[in-house]
């Protein structure tokens, strides 16, 4: 009962990040201007703005042109739905931790597609994540502090010097500011994990771009959707990979 109301809120707030996704990069107001059809500009009414029903329903296309909806409606509507679901099994629904979180996991989501799309990572997006972070920092003991700020610390400096290696042709500015979030929101080892995993499956999706020449050398592949593919996989097998990592000493 619970999970489902969690998945319903998650699709509607899925569906605003949607919004967030497409308005963000070109300066739009996110809020007080109607939604509409990118092809037609068609005002949409309130039955076409339902999660995933009204894509379903409309056959994934614009009820008045015809025009092919973007898969990136319902996805990341179910993405979202799913995720807070997740998150709340492991934090508890009523506490502030789980605003927290479900707040890191949608700016997450957000990055992760804008980054992908338009190769950028908007600071209004890393100011909230960093907010929501600090927030997050303020109950712990200093003590628990330390290795994330070590962490964030490191893995900003680790990316700025990559940064300056590759003149801004391997990674952008961006990425560098974002994984001094990823390694405060982490800390040690998670970032070591997440960076791994980033890099790994950066190169993986790098060399099956190249095989199927979508990609040449030179062209550039956004690195924030793997920096947070890697950071949602350490979060959650952070614990069990460490274990693992140990036990190849013994
Ligand atoms: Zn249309």
């Amino acid at each position: 009962m619970i999970a489902g109301l969690i998945f319903l809120f998650g699709l509607v707030i899925g569906s605003f990040l949607n919004v967030v996704i497409d308005r963000l990069p070109h300066g739009d107001n996110i809020i007080w201007k109607p939604s509409h059809c990118d092809f037609c500009k068609k005002h949409l009414r309130w039955f076409e703005l339902v999660p995933v029903l009204s894509f379903l329903f409309q056959g994934g296309v614009c009820r008045r042109c015809s025009a092919r909806l973007s898969w990136q409606y319902p996805v990341m509507e179910i993405v979202t739905g799913v995720g807070f679901v997740l998150l709340s099994l492991h934090v508890d629904v009523l506490s502030p931790m789980f605003l927290a979180a479900i707040a890191i996991y949608s700016l997450f989501l957000v990055i992760f597609v804008i980054d992908l799309k338009h190769q950028i990572i908007p600071d209004s997006t890393l100011l909230l994540l960093l907010s929501v972070l600090l927030l997050v920092g303020v109950p712990l003991s200093a003590a628990e502090r330390i290795p994330h700020i070590i962490s964030g610390l490191g893995a900003g400096a680790f990316f700025f010097l990559l940064w300056l290696v590759t003149r801004g042709r391997g990674l952008g500015f961006g990425d560098v500011k974002l994984v001094v979030l990823i390694g405060l929101f982490l800390g040690y080892p998670e970032t070591v994990f997440a960076l791994y995993i980033a890099f790994l499956t950066g190169a993986i999706a790098g060399v099956i771009l190249m095989i199927t020449k979508h990609a040449k050398m030179k062209s550039r592949i956004a690195f924030g959707p793997f920096l947070i593919l890697g950071t949602l996989s350490a979060y959650v097998w952070g614990d069990k990979l460490w274990q693992w990592w140990l036990g190849l000493f013994v």
